[in-house]
């Protein structure tokens, strides 16, 4: 039961709400057709009790429907005015509730993802070096075993960068440090790394030379290592990324593309969203916290650019950073 409800917490709540909110405007109509009929009632018996002999029997007599017109109006007035409080009220509240809802799922999504990601390379350095600490090995499987728990630090190492970037920037503590960056110098080093890490992966890059901007140096190798890192996580291991660095007059342009599945249309904005993952967490292969693309926008955001995602051809995404360069090619 507590199972069922925390699945479909979101559908039981909303309807919940609109069932409640149904019947509070079902009782203020019921409240306002008793108060008019009450009203007629109490005009028609005024207008019994009338002596139609009285002098001032048609001056009470207007005075009566007068009275009913008036009361008719206030009732009109008030009830549009509930309605209309009642209604934005609910909006509100119900935008409010449903974000916070979304946003504790994101959470949670975001506390299991991180955990994992946390032990994992945790486990696989610790058993590395006991194995390394046990075992007289051949210098060629130590090396390898070497280069794996490089590579796993490397993970820890990008994940606690993306988590304590993102809460710094989140709590507005973060400054940035403005300099003369070698974007070129950056994206290279990157792939480079990346070529290591990954063997099997093809990369075709097309990185112009001496390309320049004013920014963080650290933010932009986040930028560049998130969307390369995603462009291998999301696509098939025998699959080519490419990545290019052109600058255009006053701008330059830096593109990742893959072979992967691709995003589509509606998730597209979405999944700049903070903690935000495409697909069921419980179903999910490839591990992360959703936080990569976040920090991206993020990112773009505080240099003054812009990032879009584009559909590759025949399949696979394509995002793509706009920035300001610095000198004229
Ligand atoms: P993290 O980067 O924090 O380790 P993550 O990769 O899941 O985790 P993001 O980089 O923010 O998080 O990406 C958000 C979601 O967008 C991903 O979970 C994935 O579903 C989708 N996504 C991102 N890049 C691609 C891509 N190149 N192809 C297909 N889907 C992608
Ligand atoms: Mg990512």
């Amino acid at each position: 039961m507590r199972a069922f409800y925390k699945r479909n917490q979101l559908k039981i709540i909303t309807i919940v709400y609109w069932f409640l909110l149904l019947y509070i405007v079902a009782a203020l109509i019921l409240w306002f057709v008793e108060l008019t009929q009450q009203n007629d009632y109490m005009a028609s018996m005024r207008l019994v009790e009338l002596n139609k002999d009285d002098p001032d029997y048609l001056s009470k007599y207007s005075h009566i429907l007068d009275l009913r017109k008036r009361k008719t109006f206030q009732y009109v007035g008030e009830g549009a005015t509930f309605l209309i409080l009642i209604l934005v009220c609910a909006v509100f509240v119900y935008r409010a509730v449903r974000r916070q809802i979304k946003l504790s799922h994101q959470q949670q999504n975001f506390m299991m993802a991180v955990t994992h990601e946390l032990k994992t390379p945790i486990a696989v350095t610790r058993l590395n070096l006991e194995t390394l600490q046990k075992r007289r090995l051949e210098e060629e499987k130590q090396q390898k075993l070497i280069a794996n728990t490089l590579q796993e630090a490397n993970r820890l190492n990008s994940l606690c960068n993306n988590i304590l970037v993102a809460s710094q920037l989140d709590a507005g503590h973060y400054q940035l440090n403005r300099q003369e960056i070698n974007l070129s110098n950056i994206v290279e080093d990157s792939i480079k790394d990346f070529a290591e890490r990954f063997t099997g992966r093809r990369f075709i890059c097309n990185i112009q030379p001496g390309i320049y901007t004013e920014g963080e140096s650290l933010l932009l190798q986040m930028l560049v290592n998130n969307l390369v890192d995603n462009a291998i996580k999301y696509s098939p291991k025998d699959s080519t990324v490419t990545i290019a660095l052109e600058q255009n007059n006053n701008s330059l342009l830096f593109s990742v593309a893959d072979e992967g599945e691709g995003i589509p249309g509606e998730e597209k904005k979405k999944v700049f969203e903070k903690f935000y993952r495409v697909g069921d967490e419980a179903t999910r292969k490839a591990k992360g916290t959703g936080l990569g693309l976040y920090l991206c926008k993020r990112i773009v955001k505080d240099h003054k650019g812009s990032i879009a995602i584009k559909d590759n051809q025949p399949g696979g995404t394509v995002f793509i950073v706009t920035l300001s360069a610095l000198k004229t090619a």
